[in-house]
């Protein structure tokens, strides 16, 4: 079989990203290699590949919809790996974190994770990897810190694999930027085909007033956030406006937040950051948790959506209360709590009304429609592009306007397909 991209996972789905791209010689590279969770949390993994077959495995970012099954590939052989330094050391603490709670269902323990990573080589933004027949490059993309596109130079073709990306600006990073770069075929994700987002400015003011609000009005505000990047993102806003009421941060994401501080390079403008850890409180155990509830203030806690984690001590204590405040900053997909929250207004194992404040913002690291379009027009040279990483109604909807715009060959694979280079 001659040069090829191979869908493995997150083709017509959200998630469990994991794209293989072949060359006339029956070698690969591996672009990211998720999981997704099923109803029960059990992982659900992408379709197999075999190790020795791999020039490398190259890892966009600490999200374990894109890393979560990379350690399958290190159980006997050890495939380089390429990333970003703070990819490998976020998501060191993302595996780790697996595998304390998912064990049981996952092919590989620590000390495979550890192997992983000691093959791993760290690399920057814009250095050429040669491997094998394969020259990598790994490109600025805006989705969170450390987070990266890939160009994959094979057999005369230029890739661009997107991975999840964001095109506007946020607290934490600067949008993506791909202009003036020459790619034949485009892998781009999707999650928000059919959808626009409301203006980023406008979000980050509305959340900031309506917290404020609540906590002159001597109330709580609970935020649910993931503890890779929607945390810091949260406490730098508050930071930024100099909000001077208590701010704590619960959860995985105060390490997140130490490996960020400790990687500067990787932030828009890491000063917020520097400051939000100077004057906010990490809450280390029990006492500080109590300590987190006695007066008016902002507590950041994973999981983002309400999915266990502190977060769901807090909601217990601060839900039945007017006062308070629970704003959501995630998508909360079917099926979670967060979810139940907003759509019947119940929490909690007795099924309790909520009385607190609920809000929903939209502080996505995912472009929408129109920054998928933008970025696509960047690009000089493109002939085809592949859509993956989303819904198929999305992407059809999309694969039509790119079509009609851009004048360009669409391709929505299912998984297990595979699309000929040339
Ligand atoms: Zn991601």
């Amino acid at each position: 079989m001659g040069a090829r991209i191979e869908v493995l996972g997150s083709g017509r789905e959200v998630g469990r990203a994991a794209i293989a791209v072949w060359d006339g010689s029956g070698k690969a590279v591996l672009l990211d290699y998720g999981v997704n969770f099923d109803e029960e949390d059990r992982p659900l993994f992408p379709g197999h590949i075999r190790p020795r077959d791999l020039e490398a495995v190259v890892i966009t970012h600490s999200h374990l919809d894109h890393v979560g099954a990379a350690p399958m590939l290190y159980v006997s052989v050890r495939p380089r790996l390429v990333a970003t330094p703070l990819t490998l050391e976020v998501s060191r603490l993302l595996l780790m974190d697996m595998i304390k709670l998912n064990g049981p269902f996952l092919p590989f323990d620590e000390q495979v994770v550890d192997m992983m990573l000691d093959a791993a080589e760290a690399v920057g933004y814009d250095e050429e990897v040669e491997a094998g027949g394969f020259t990598l490059k790994l490109v600025y993309n805006g989705h969170i810190p450390g987070s990266a596109a890939v160009l994959v130079e094979v057999d005369g073709s230029r890739i661009l694999y997107t991975s999840d990306m964001n095109t506007v600006e946020t607290k934490l990073m600067g949008p993506a930027s791909f202009e003036g770069l020459k790619v034949d075929v485009a892998i781009v994700e999707s999650t928000y085909s059919a959808y626009t987002h409301p203006d980023r400015r406008e979000t980050e003011e509305r959340f900031y007033k309506a917290v404020r609000e609540v906590v002159e009005a001597g109330g709580t505000v609970l935020v649910p956030a993931f503890s890779v990047s929607r945390s810091q993102e949260i406490i730098s806003l508050l930071a930024e406006r100099e909000f001077e009421y208590p701010v704590w941060l619960d959860g995985m994401s105060r390490q997140v937040a130490d490996l960020y501080a400790s990687h500067p390079e990787y932030l828009r403008e890491p000063g917020l950051l520097r400051r939000a850890l100077r004057d906010y409180r990490i809450v280390r155990g029990w006492s500080d948790r109590r300590r987190a509830l006695k007066k008016p203030g902002v507590i950041v806690s994973s999981a983002g959506t309400l999915k266990g984690g502190p977060s769901l001590y807090y909601l217990k204590r601060l839900g039945g209360d007017p006062r308070n405040a629970v704003f959501l900053v995630s998508f909360q997909p079917p099926g979670t709590p967060g979810r139940r929250l907003v759509e019947e207004g119940l929490y909690g194992e007795a099924d309790e009304p909520l009385k607190a404040r609920l809000e929903w913002f939209d502080f996505s690291s995912h472009t929408d429609r129109n920054g998928i379009l933008q970025a696509l027009r960047q690009l000089r040279g493109l002939e085809r592009v592949i859509l993956v990483h989303g819904e198929y109604d999305g992407q059809q909807v999309l694969a039509r306007e790119i079509q009609e715009k851009l004048g360009v060959e669409v391709h929505i694979p299912e998984n297990g397909e595979a699309i000929p280079l040339n």
